[in-house]
């Protein structure tokens, strides 16, 4: 033996080294690509539309996390100044206490698009958006802790100054043909605060981002391992905020869920929610506890993900379709209803929910 190392020494001196230096470089390869494919993340909590934001940068940058970050919040500010009806000063809440029945009232010109889409909506779904529901959501007050049923008096009251047929965009602005009207972005400023969000991490050299705003989600860009973003879709009779499944999407893109979870009290074994049926005056209730819209436009995630809510699981899912949307449905017997996109991008993870083939 010690003979055949002796006679062997060099051959044996050289394998043995070999095998440490390619060892070395294998290691090194590895590493290397881990690092490359993997950029370094940070996660900032904040608040904005008074919910939680949840923003997530990937970027091997640290000054820049926390630029974009610092430059999101301003983002979300400036838009919750401009849109929010509870700030007195805010360009919404002035025209919605100054406005001239039958007049034509300004609005800047994004506000303006948005509103037009609004009105869009409203009539492709028969009235179930509204986007002068406001006399409605303060008349029950939900948001604002009021937990209880308003008088039939009261609802038929409101109802009178619902009607997005008594509104239309013209002579460059909105002309409201009843008085004490008022708009609400409630239903879309979160998706339209997502958009923003997606421009912004676009414009400013990261990797990627995903950023939640309450029920709101934005991904953008990649984590550089050539796989999809996994987002965590709200159990929504889970009071811890456990997920009910996890969607796989590309970067881009804008996860919007409704619920009678956000904003509810309970009477009578019954549940009061702050998604209201314009056609009632009370929270919608056809069976449907959450509705999840996936596209690359935020505003239309977020408007469609209330107006699909109202409008139920059949009437929802079918309009969902056509607007070319991504879309997950849970009725109250905890059944899960996917658009055909999603059969293989979804994975129910919570226990007691049955996923339907349709
Ligand atoms: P959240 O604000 O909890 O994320 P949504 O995006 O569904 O939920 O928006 C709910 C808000 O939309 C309500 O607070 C209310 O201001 C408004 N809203 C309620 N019902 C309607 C409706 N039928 N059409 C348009 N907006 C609505
Ligand atoms: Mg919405």
């Amino acid at each position: 033996m010690i003979r055949f190392f002796a006679r062997h020494r060099r051959v044996i001196t050289i394998l043995f080294a070999a095998l440490i230096i390619g060892g070395i470089a294998y290691l090194a390869v590895k590493t290397k690509n881990l690092r490359t494919s993997t950029y370094d993340d940070e996660t900032f909590a904040g608040t904005a539309f008074g919910t939680a934001v949840k923003k997530t940068i990937y970027s091997d940058d640290e000054a820049l996390r926390e630029s974009v970050s610092a430059l999101l919040d301003d983002e979300f500010k400036n838009l919750e100044q401009r849109i929010s009806y509870r700030n007195v000063n805010s360009e919404v809440a002035i025209n919605n206490r100054s406005y001239v029945v039958d007049g034509v009232t300004a609005f800047s010109p994004d506000l303006l698009m948005y509103i037009k889409r609004e009105l869009e909506i409203s009539k492709e779904t028969e009235g179930a958006f509204s986007p002068c529901i406001l006399p409605i959501t303060q008349l029950w007050g939900i948001e604002d802790g009021k937990n209880e049923v308003p008088s039939q008096e009261a609802i038929d009251e409101s109802l009178t100054r619902t009607n997005a047929d008594d509104m239309e965009i013209a002579d460059g602005g909105v002309i409201f043909h009843t008085a004490n009207m008022a708009t609400d972005f409630g239903a879309v400023g979160k998706g339209i605060a997502a958009d923003t969000a997606i421009d912004v991490m676009s414009k400013s050299g990261i990797n990627g981002g995903v950023v939640s705003i309450g029920g709101t989600i934005a991904v953008y860009g990649d984590k550089g391992n050539g796989k999809s973003w996994h987002i965590g879709i709200q159990d929504p009779r889970d009071e811890d905020g456990k997920v009910l499944g996890v969607v796989d999407v590309t970067g881009n893109t804008v996860i919007s869920t409704s619920g009678d979870y956000e904003k509810y009290f309970e009477l009578d074994g019954k549940r009061y929610h702050h998604i209201f049926d314009p056609a009632t005056g009370y929270p919608a209730d056809n069976g449907l506890i959450s509705v999840t819209i996936i596209t690359p436009d935020g505003f239309l995630s977020d408007a469609l993900s209330t107006a699909c809510f109202v409008m139920g699981l059949e009437n929802g899912l079918s309009y969902a379709e056509e607007k070319g949307v991504s879309a997950i449905f849970v009725t109250s017997d905890k059944k899960v209803y996917l658009s055909m996109d999603l059969k293989k991008k979804f994975n129910i993870k919570a226990d007691g929910y049955e996923v339907v083939k349709k």
